[in-house]
């Protein structure tokens, strides 16, 4: 079964008094540990599309079923809830909090679960070691390169262990080398831990490490290619 299955999705935003429609009729299916690509000109709906799938904002109409949960039908406080148990985030500008460390920024979504402190700082270690920063732990973000405050940022978004990640030009500010770096980091989650990952990207080449690409034009879902 797929992990994400959307059906009749359409999303518009209400402008002096207006409907103006921004996506219509998506349906769309992701198995378990794909790892997609969506891509479109800017305007298209691409983050509107990625930040219903991670439980951001709710549909206007239709279904998003994620792991058989449909989230267009959860409260505002039981998203939140499906949020931190099920989704991790990587985006464009890492968004690390700059008074915290590397260690801090990721042991951040755990301080919501009832690990203990001991625990936490396992888990912590564990992602960190895993995105190759464990030597960098103590520092804090403007001690760290782009690209190592992106890895911070993909340990932050596994600590939880989600099924599913989203990330939203996750190279967008990183030149070609680190911005590769950070994409062979995020097909290894695919490959090694099972991770399903839905990337928006204006990147060709960000885009090519997918799987599968996903278009949109002015949001509908135009096409797709499966390699
Ligand atoms: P991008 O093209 O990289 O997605 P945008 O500048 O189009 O960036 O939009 C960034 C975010 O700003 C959107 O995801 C949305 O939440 C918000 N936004 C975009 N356009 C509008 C708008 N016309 N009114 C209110 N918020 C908007
Ligand atoms: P993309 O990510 O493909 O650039 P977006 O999903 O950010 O596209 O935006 C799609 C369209 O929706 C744009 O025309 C944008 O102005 C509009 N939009 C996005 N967010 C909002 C919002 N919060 N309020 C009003 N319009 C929005």
């Amino acid at each position: 079964a797929p992990l994400i299955r959307i059906r009749s999705l359409s999303k518009a935003y209400r402008r002096a008094g207006q409907a103006i429609p921004v996506l219509l009729d998506i349906h769309l299916d992701v198995m378990a540990g794909e790892f997609v690509a969506l891509m479109g000109p800017s305007g298209s709906g691409k983050s509107t599309l990625l930040n219903l799938i991670a439980g951001i904002d709710q549909p206007s109409s239709g279904t998003i079923e994620i792991g058989g949960v449909d989230i267009a039908t959860l409260s505002e406080g039981e998203l939140a809830d499906w949020r931190a148990a099920n989704v991790g985030f990587i985006f464009q500008f890492y968004n690390l909090l700059p008074v915290l460390t590397a260690f801090e920024n990721v042991e951040l979504p755990l301080l919501l679960t009832s690990l203990s402190a001991r625990e936490r700082g396992e888990r912590v270690d564990a992602v960190l070691d895993m995105v190759g920063l464990t030597d960098r732990a103590d520092h804090y973000p403007n001690e760290l390169s782009g690209g190592q405050q992106q890895r911070v940022a993909i340990a932050r978004a596994l600590v939880t262990d989600p099924a599913l990640i989203v990330a939203d030009e996750p190279t967008g500010d990183l030149d070609r080398t680190t911005g590769g770096e950070v994409l062979a980091l995020m097909d290894a989650l695919v490959r090694d831990l099972g991770k399903t990952i839905v990337m928006v990207t204006h990147d060709p080449k960000a885009a090519a490490r997918a799987q599968r690409m996903v278009h949109l034009e002015k949001g509908v879902l135009v096409d797709e290619v499966t390699e």
